[in-house]
């Protein structure tokens, strides 16, 4: 009857798959940084990436809002990106692996992931689950249904302050975007809020 046996049997470390995910201002960024702290205390091998389009804070580490920072690698998005990060993996071979902002980079990004996870690394992935619309990023949503692990978190609604904040609002010029807005609305001022689910709003 009993003949299922755990993946570690087969006599290689077992990868894993954490994700992190929430709205903007929910504390993923913290919380990648917390992760891989303790992976630093413990002496292990890490390697943190981070798309070079976030560099809002700081071109050389992964920052929360809240300025805790750490170290990574800046690559870029697309599928090139993809294979220098695998000759980064190769080269540090690191026991640990860590994305911040991982709903930017190419499709490939979840294959990759895998690889890593079937090569006995601990991936840590943070990243935005819902776009400012609340429709699920594609390659995030593939990452939750792969994760033996999975965190949502919340932000606090600066809206109500009241509710939990699961949705990140687009402002654009003070007014909520609309929903087939551009990702780029040229010369506007643009701003991002956590908000609750009743206090979201997208102009259709
Ligand atoms: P994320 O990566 O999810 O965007 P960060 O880890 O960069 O979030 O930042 C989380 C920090 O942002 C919180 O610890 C808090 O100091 C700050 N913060 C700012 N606005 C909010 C909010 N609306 N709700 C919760 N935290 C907020
Ligand atoms: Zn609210």
């Amino acid at each position: 009857m009993n003949d299922f046996k755990m993946p570690t049997d087969a006599g290689r470390p077992s990868g894993s798959l954490e994700v992190v995910c929430g709205p903007m201002f929910s504390g993923k960024s913290e919380e990648l940084i917390r992760r891989m702290k303790r992976v630093q205390i413990s002496g292990k091998k890490f390697v943190i990436f981070k798309p070079s389009i976030d560099t809002r804070y700081d071109a050389t580490h992964v920052v929360s809002h809240d300025q805790r920072k750490l170290e990574a690698v800046i690559t870029g998005i697309d599928a090139d990106a993809i294979e220098e990060i695998r000759r980064i993996i190769i080269e540090k071979n690191p026991e640990v692996v860590a994305f911040d902002e991982i709903w930017m980079y190419d499709d490939g990004i979840v294959d990759f992931v895998l690889e890593c996870v079937r090569q006995g690394r601990r991936v840590v992935a943070a990243g935005l689950d819902t776009d400012f619309r609340g429709e699920p990023f594609p390659n995030m949503s593939r990452l939750l249904a792969h994760a033996d692990f999975v965190d949502k978190l919340k932000a606090i609604c600066i809206k109500c302050k009241d509710r939990e904040a699961v949705m990140t609002q687009r402002l654009i010029d003070g007014m909520p975007a609309k929903y087939g807005d551009p990702t780029i609305v040229v010369g506007a001022a643009e701003m991002y809020e956590a908000r609750c689910r009743e206090c979201h709003q997208i102009e259709r």
